[in-house]
């Protein structure tokens, strides 16, 4: 039995979710590049290259990331390059895509032949927090304004919009999109490929694919475009699990169990959220607070339900562990870091990586 803790990417899983990507670009002719921000697990890169069109990224190492495990298309995007990693940038890109025009004349010059786009902020989105609205007030994510893009069309042949997140309402999605046409649609006319961005929750459960597809076909057409789709969580939601065991259990006025992990250190997207884990199964009787080892007080995972009491030694399991989790995992209170397992789809199980005390220590010096 591999020990606890570790991040278990089960292949088949994986698999529901590339087959829809897959499905998606047959009907709409859409690529779909994924986003490696939400996940870089590269061991199943083998398998997801398979069903999609490349990658894209927010930085110098993600690019290279991309570039060098992830075959296809590698698109570059970041806030802001700095001098001195432009060169790397554009030579581990096929596209790279600015975030403003400030930039695009920065490095106009160096990335000349390059086939460039420029990120547009429709000023419209389905985020419920402000931290990850891309169209809160005052946005740096974009430029917004048609009469000044108007001003680069020279210089660019693509756009960049990502205004959806975790958007699994198709209706709310096509509005956008038809709110984006008549605002920008006159300068959409003018290049060759858009890019729609992630936070799209296709691969969900009763998403309507088709009438997804045709939305996006009837875009292409129109526009006479390559339409792209940037997918980070539908690419590998439900694929995932953080496999745990039971420390200790306390009672202070209400079950505690104390497991081997923290949410700080392992599933940080869920404390800045401040959202709770998911157990599965989770329909018993017994109701604990499950609680990490690290001494931040709310490292708590959440109040699940189980079967039986719990006791030392006990195994759960997280479920949804994979976007946004793996990524920002860190080495807050020298917790041991979660091993990184792949169940194949023959059902075998294979540790693919463990992390040690060296790890820990050359993290800093
Ligand atoms: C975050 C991000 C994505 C991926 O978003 P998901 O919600 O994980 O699908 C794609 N494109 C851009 C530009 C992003 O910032």
């Amino acid at each position: 039995m591999i020990q606890t803790p570790y991040y278990l990417i089960d292949k088949a899983s994986l698999l529901n979710n590339l087959e829809k990507i897959a499905y998606v670009r047959q009907q709409s002719g859409a690529k779909s590049l994924l986003a490696l921000k939400c996940f870089a697990t590269w061991s199943v890169f083998d398998l997801m290259q398979d069903y999609m069109d490349g990658t894209t990224s927010s930085s110098l190492y993600e690019v290279k990331l991309g570039k060098q495990k992830f075959q296809g298309e590698t698109h570059a995007y970041s806030v802001a390059y700095a001098d001195n990693e432009i060169a790397e940038v554009l030579e581990h890109s096929d596209k790279i895509i600015f975030n403003s025009i400030g930039q695009l004349e920065r490095f106009n010059e160096v990335s000349s032949d390059k086939t460039r786009g420029l990120r547009v902020n429709p000023q419209v989105s389905t985020s419920e927090f402000l931290i990850a609205d891309p169209a809160r007030p005052f946005s740096r994510l974009g430029e917004w304004d048609p009469e000044k893009i108007a001003t680069v069309m020279d210089q660019v042949s693509g756009f960049m919009f990502h205004n959806n997140c975790e958007n699994g309402d198709f209706d709310r999605f096509d509005e956008m999109l038809t709110l984006i046409e008549s605002r920008f649609g006159h300068l959409i006319k003018q290049v060759e490929w858009v890019s729609l961005g992630g936070g799209i929750h296709f691969t969900g459960e009763g998403y309507p694919l088709d009438r997804f597809c045709q939305r996006l076909k009837a875009f292409a057409d129109n526009y006479q475009i390559q339409v792209y789709l940037e997918p980070g969580e539908a690419a590998i939601t439900n694929s995932t699990t953080l496999e745990v065991t039971v420390l200790d259990t306390l009672y202070n006025g209400k079950d505690l169990a104390v497991v081997d992990s923290s949410i700080e250190a392992h599933m940080l997207d869920l404390l800045i959220y401040r959202e709770n884990a998911k157990m599965a199964p989770n329909d018993g009787s017994h109701a604990y607070m499950v609680c990490g080892k690290s001494c931040l007080a709310g490292d708590i995972f959440g109040e699940f339900m189980f079967e039986k009491p719990l006791q030392v030694g006990d195994r759960l399991s997280f479920q949804d562990a994979a976007g946004y989790t793996m990524v920002k995992k860190n080495w807050f209170n020298g917790v041991k870091m979660p091993s990184i397992a792949i169940r194949q789809l023959d059902g075998s199980i294979e540790l693919v990586r463990e992390f040690d005390y060296n790890d820990f220590m050359n993290n800093l010096s």
